[in-house]
């Protein structure tokens, strides 16, 4: 069910559901509806005082690219076994805030300040509800405006009807990718591989420029020739020139999910490794396992693709230097890389 506040009525989100034909409710307070939500299938839609474009937290311990995120959506229709939102949002429904106006203003005056690296796809997945709620179609215009914003839609979906006649500039279209065992096992009413693949070969040709990020690598007894013929599958069906950047992460998430997992979800596979609690307080692979998985995939894709940029989320300098040769230093140092600084990506 969807629910919007009555300080959103005849806001944007209000407009496209009616557009559509949509049922929804309009309630002045989450009182009116929480009794009977659910986390997974009820939207509120509702305004907030006041939302910032922050950037990503990171810590000082692992190598930060800067990234910088509007929590426009909080929480999610997919069900990923490692989310870290299960521990992160407290509220029985997914929050969709009616702040459009603030994103807007928001990113105009970054856009002043230099170039930045733009994303909602922190606290969701930034397109499991573009079908419904249509938010490229308000953003994308926007940011054809703004020369200094790259802004980048995170997902696991299929969802590109949307996309498609926007003449995109500087908007890139990044997917989630895994292999399909890790898909169906893990990542819950998510698209599957070949959905996600064609998704992104569609967007290229629509003018989007495309990221891959192979996050979160999840061990299992036959890694390597799964994620070989994962990645195999990414060459066959990409061309290297569309794909702008690539990430590298393994597996991370909150000690306090570990229960939620275990409960939750009976055929995963993912408390079958051992993990150490690392320095940002979140669970991960033993580093000499760590550095085994990065490297093999990185070495995997470069035997195929030797320009594009590829970086990894959240590691430390040690590993950057061991595989591929460089630390990228502090968030505006590492930055720097997205922004051609190395001639690795331009605009
Ligand atoms: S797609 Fe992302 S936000 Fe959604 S459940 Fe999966 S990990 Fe969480």
């Amino acid at each position: 069910m969807i629910y919007i506040n009555t300080n959103s009525k005849n806001g944007y989100f209000h407009k496209q559901l009616e557009a559509l034909g949509r049922k929804f409710q309009f309630v002045n307070d989450e009182k009116d509806f929480v009794e009977n939500s659910n986390i997974k299938k009820t939207i509120y839609i509702t305004k907030a005082s006041q939302k910032d474009i922050h950037p990503c937290p990171g810590t000082k311990y692992y190598r930060c690219c800067n990234y910088h995120v509007f929590d426009l959506v909080s929480g999610c229709p997919f069900d990923c076994t490692y989310c870290v939102l299960q521990a992160l949002i407290k509220n029985p429904y997914i929050k969709v805030y009616e702040n459009l106006e603030d994103l807007s203003n928001n990113l105009e005056l970054l856009n002043c300040k230099g170039r930045y690296r733009v994303s909602t796809g922190e606290m969701s997945d930034s397109l499991a509800l573009d079908n419904l709620l249509k938010i490229s179609n308000y953003i994308i215009p926007k940011v054809n405006k703004l020369d200094n914003i790259l802004f980048e839609f995170k997902t696991k979906s299929g969802c590109i009807n949307n996309l498609l006649y926007l003449n995109p500039k500087n908007i890139i279209i990044s997917w989630s990718l895994n292999p399909d065992d890790v898909i169906q096992r893990e990542e819950h009413k998510t698209a599957s591989l070949n959905k996600r693949l064609e998704a992104a070969k569609i967007c290229s040709e629509y003018g989007y420029k495309i990221a891959l990020h192979f996050d979160p690598l999840i061990f299992c007894d036959n890694f390597e020739e799964e994620y070989k013929l994962l990645i195999k599958k990414v060459i066959d069906d990409l061309k290297e020139s569309s794909v702008l950047y690539i990430s590298l992460s393994t597996l991370r998430f909150l000690p306090e999910i570990t229960d939620m997992i275990r409960l939750g979800f009976t055929n995963t596979k993912l408390l079958s490794s051992n993990f150490i609690c690392s320095l940002d307080g979140k669970l991960r692979y033993f580093k000499p396992l760590r550095s085994y998985m990065l490297e093999y995939i990185y070495k995997c894709i470069r035997e195929y693709w030797k320009n594009v940029f590829i970086y990894f989320c959240m590691e430390d300098a040690i590993l950057w230097k061991k595989i591929i040769g460089i630390d990228p230093g502090c968030r505006f140092k590492f930055e720097n890389y997205f922004m051609g600084g190395n001639k690795c990506i331009h605009f």
